[in-house]
């Protein structure tokens, strides 16, 4: 047996089949089966002996090894507890892996960065169940945890919103939350084939490169974020009126209106077409209004 070995679809297969592993959709349970794009992953990841990794949904344990051979240690957490005794197996010859099972968005992840890696930034790499993707890639960033950098496979569609600028139609909150932490790379697109079983979309591998400092000054970044939600909540509607809409804040017209005048922000323009840098200066605006 070489090490990984994984990866190999007879392997792969060989381990359901064992187990009679049944696949759980609810789980976004899509199996990697494709060695080029896992040494895409790991070499993406630039992870070495010195570092801690964490892994979010192992399956049955496929990039794990990978990362278990890179990385001094792993943590992988997985939420189906049925592939827990599998990965037992497929696992037993690394001693530097810890699985945990529980649901990613329950564990307390700057906890563990703390306690695992003495609070120094770690590194985050995933095969993500699509229908939690951004909520953990916000929680990891918002809640302080300490992140060197995360490589994700997603959604390629999620992966374009992440990088793309304003102006075009996937920028969105999702955009602007990413480009404010880290700087996205698409490292590779990877096809419905790589996977078991094929998802019906098609998937990329993007990195994201936590910014020691953001790019721009934010005097409140709740703030910022709140603005950012409102402009796109309303994707139809102008900025003035997105903002004046929203739930989150409570700014009057006359308000909203100078604000924007004072950062030469036209008036009948949408939030789909302003930059970070933007939005940065028209939130520091609110900001020193309400003080
Ligand atoms: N890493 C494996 C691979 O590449 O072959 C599996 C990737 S699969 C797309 C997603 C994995 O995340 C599944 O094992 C699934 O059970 C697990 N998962 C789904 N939701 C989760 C959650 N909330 N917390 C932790 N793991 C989760």
């Amino acid at each position: 047996m070489t090490r990984p070995y994984l990866g190999n679809p007879k392997y792969t297969i060989e381990v359901l089949q064992k187990y009679d592993f049944a696949f759980q959709k609810r789980f976004g349970q899509n199996f990697l089966i494709d060695t080029h794009v896992l040494e895409k992953i790991i070499a993406a990841s630039e992870i070495t002996k010195d570092d801690f990794v964490l892994e979010i949904g192992p399956g049955i344990g496929t990039m794990t090894q990978y990362l278990a051979e890179a990385a001094r240690e792993v943590v992988a957490v997985e939420i189906d507890h049925t592939l827990i005794p599998i990965l037992g197996d497929t696992l037993k010859d690394w001693d530097n892996v810890t699985i945990i099972n529980d649901d990613v968005l329950k564990v307390d992840i700057r906890r563990l960065a703390i306690e695992k890696n003495g609070g120094k930034p770690i590194k985050v790499v995933a095969n993500l169940p699509y229908y939690i993707t951004t909520p953990i890639i916000m929680g990891l960033f918002e809640n302080q945890v300490p992140i060197d950098s995360i490589t994700i496979m997603v959604q390629k569609e999620v992966a374009d919103r992440m990088q793309v600028g304003p102006g075009t139609k996937d920028y969105g909150a999702l955009s602007l939350a990413v480009q404010y932490y880290a700087k996205p790379q698409i490292v590779a697109n990877v096809p419905p084939n790589c996977f078991m079983p094929r998802p019906k979309v098609g998937s990329a591998v993007i990195r994201l490169e936590r910014y020691e400092q953001p790019p721009v000054e934010v005097k409140d970044e709740k703030l910022m974020f709140r603005i950012i939600r409102a402009s796109f909540n309303q994707r139809r509607k102008t900025l003035v009126n997105g903002l004046k809409n929203s739930q989150e804040l409570s700014y009057t017209k006359e308000e909203i209106e100078q604000v924007l005048e004072n950062c030469g922000v036209p008036l009948n323009i949408r939030g789909e077409a302003l930059s970070l840098e933007t939005f940065a200066s028209i939130s520091n605006g609110f900001y020193e209004i309400r003080r």
